[in-house]
């Protein structure tokens, strides 16, 4: 059956169609500036050549209408028509306490996504808007929503309450609950496949270090910690987010800068993480690896920080699922960072890991990369998500 996968965001949408059968991405793409002038479509039907128009998109709707067009155009599509897409998956960023798995969608289940706007105000309504451009366009298709905290749901009391008054929890449900879930579900399973042991018994801890990052602690296939909370911002130093902070800055900050309380979280959400402790020279950890081959402080600085971070987070998992098997290091710069991957597990030398040097500077494949003897096993594995959410969408429509 061939899924689609649709993420979509305030003004961009992205999508890939996916042979369950074959696991195999037959064509993908990302639509931007979606409401804004200069719309534009991007599309590549696998092994075709990559087509970038401008045209315009007023809305989301309009946007999925080209998306279609576009797979069963005569000349570049990929199928005849649309009944030959069997489902859509939706990637849906906050499923709150409610979804603890996947869902058919449905009047029900939009409705209670509708229900945690307030949790991720700038994403699930977008998410909302992509279901419903589907819903007007292929009305007999069946959806699925995979939610990006659902995986997090197993996490104990003690590992996702806050130590703020009970009641704030019972009244406004203010709690962890991580994000990136289908991500730390993907890698952590694959991890299991690859290294050949029973998932339902191993201690694995997930670093997706993309532009966003977090970490995640599975144990036994569950997840009992992840660094993300309430809302993306806390946990690791991110890319333009600053992780974890002393929340008694804000108002600090807020009364030195007279600023809002607003304005200080905009900052720490869009200006702070490597960006801002590089001084402004990058959120992208290719300038930062280009800095510090040119003894660049800033960059220095940045990068030293962010790796302490992520090496403490892993310690602490330590503690929490009392010893770890293997590490997994995934997304943007999980994957292609050697760098960052060597100076975190220098920090881990009481894991007893010991790091194959040539099979760190690999990159695009699942691989083990500490040697033999290594006692804590360390792995690049290459995230999909969308190749997630086909296989969940795939599994509830059969
Ligand atoms: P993601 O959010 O997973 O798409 O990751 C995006 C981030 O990955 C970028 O901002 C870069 O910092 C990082 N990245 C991508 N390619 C490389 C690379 N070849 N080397 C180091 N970092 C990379």
């Amino acid at each position: 059956m061939n899924i689609l996968v649709i993420n979509c965001g305030s003004s961009s949408l992205k999508f890939q169609l996916i042979d369950s059968e074959s696991e195999k991405c037959i064509a993908k793409g990302l639509c931007e500036r979606i409401g804004i002038e200069g719309s534009m479509i991007t599309y590549a039907p696998e092994g075709g050549e990559k087509e970038k128009t401008t045209t315009p998109m007023p809305d989301h709707t309009e946007a999925i209408r080209l998306v279609l067009n576009a797979l069963t155009n005569e000349k570049t599509g990929v199928v005849k028509s649309l009944d030959e897409i069997g489902a859509v998956g939706h990637r849906i960023v906050h499923g709150g306490e409610k979804f603890t798995y996947s869902a058919i969608i449905n009047d029900e289940v939009i409705a209670a996504i509708k229900e945690c706007n307030d949790l991720a105000p700038l994403h699930n309504p977008a998410n909302l808007i992509g279901i419903d451009a589907c819903k007007t366009l292929m009305p007999t298709t069946p959806m699925v929503a995979v939610f990006d905290t659902a995986f997090h749901q197993t996490m104990p009391e003690e590992a996702y309450l806050y130590g703020i008054p009970y009641e704030y929890y019972e009244k406004y449900k203010v709690r962890r609950y991580g994000f990136h879930g289908t991500s730390h579900s993907y890698v952590s399973k694959r991890a299991a496949e690859v290294l050949g042991e029973d998932y339902e018994n191993l201690k694995i801890v997930v670093c997706h270090l993309g532009n966003g990052s977090s970490v995640s602690a599975v144990k036994n296939g569950k997840c009992v910690d992840t660094s993300m909370g309430l809302t993306p911002l806390e946990g690791l130093i991110m890319g333009t987010r600053s992780g974890d902070i002393d929340p008694a800055i804000i108002e600090f900050l807020a009364n030195k800068e007279g600023m809002t309380a607003q304005e200080v979280v905009n900052v720490l959400n869009k200006k702070s993480g490597v960006l801002g402790l590089s001084a402004g020279l990058s959120s992208d950890f290719r300038d930062l690896e280009d800095g510090l081959a040119k003894n660049d402080e800033n960059a220095i600085r940045a990068m030293k920080t962010f790796c302490y971070r992520v090496a403490k987070y892993i310690g602490s998992y330590a503690a929490a699922m009392n010893g770890i098997d293997a590490i997994c290091f995934t997304a943007g710069v999980g994957e292609n960072g050697p760098i960052v991957r060597n100076f975190v597990c220098d920090r881990l030398q009481f894991l007893g890991i010991e790091l194959d040097q040539e099979l760190n500077n690999k990159r695009g494949q699942d691989l083990v990369i500490t040697t033999p003897e290594s006692k804590t096993k360390v792995l690049v594995i290459p995230t999909n998500e969308e190749l997630a959410i086909a296989r969940e969408t795939a599994a509830l429509v059969k």
